[in-house]
């Protein structure tokens, strides 16, 4: 690889980092596994890697791209079970609701190039489909539980260090056109 590829951070760091901030991206709070957790440095002039230098971001803010969830679409197996279960003016209440659930609280799992899935907990595991353009889709859904029920465990600790700027590049130079 070319000489400006920075340097791998240490296993050590990775979870040092990701304990501090609880596992929460510091730009835009969202929950991670830690296999998915990816950083940028707090100060670019410095060059070290250590926990003391680094934020804590998930895959968009890092790559500041806008949020892949935003335009979220229940697929046909997911938009099904809603149809079989809930009187027809529900489902599109509970498509609502596992949006909204999705995108605040869906813990961020697994991580491919045109897929992801999230964990939603008290909930189920959910398999977000990102074609290249074009809106996210879920299409697939392993329940936890006939009766699902989200449980939201509030972010325990931060080290509280200023947030990251990771706006998106787009909304960037839309606005310095
Ligand atoms: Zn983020």
């Amino acid at each position: 690889m070319g000489s400006g590829r920075p340097p791998a951070i240490s296993p050590e760091v990775v979870a040092a980092v990701w304990a501090a901030e609880d596992g929460r991206c510091e730009a835009c709070t969202r929950p991670m596994d830690r296999r998915c957790a990816a950083f940028g440095r707090i100060d670019d002039r410095r060059p070290d890697r250590t926990a003391e230098n680094l934020h804590l971001l998930c895959v968009d803010c890092k790559a500041r791209r806008p949020d892949v969830l935003a335009r979220l679409v229940l697929g046909g197996d997911v938009a099904a079970r809603f149809t079989g279960q809930l009187p027809p003016e529900q489902v599109e209440q509970a498509s609502r609701w596992l949006r909204a659930s999705l995108r605040r609280h869906g813990v961020l799992v697994w991580v491919g190039r045109e897929a992801r899935s999230y964990w939603l907990p008290g909930v189920g595991r959910f398999r977000v489909a990102l074609p290249p353009v074009g809106t996210a889709t879920v299409v697939a859904v392993e329940w936890l539980a006939a009766t699902p029920q989200l449980k939201v465990r509030p972010q325990a600790r931060t080290r509280g260090l200023p947030r990251p700027d990771r706006q998106p590049l787009m909304t960037l130079a839309r606005a310095s056109a």
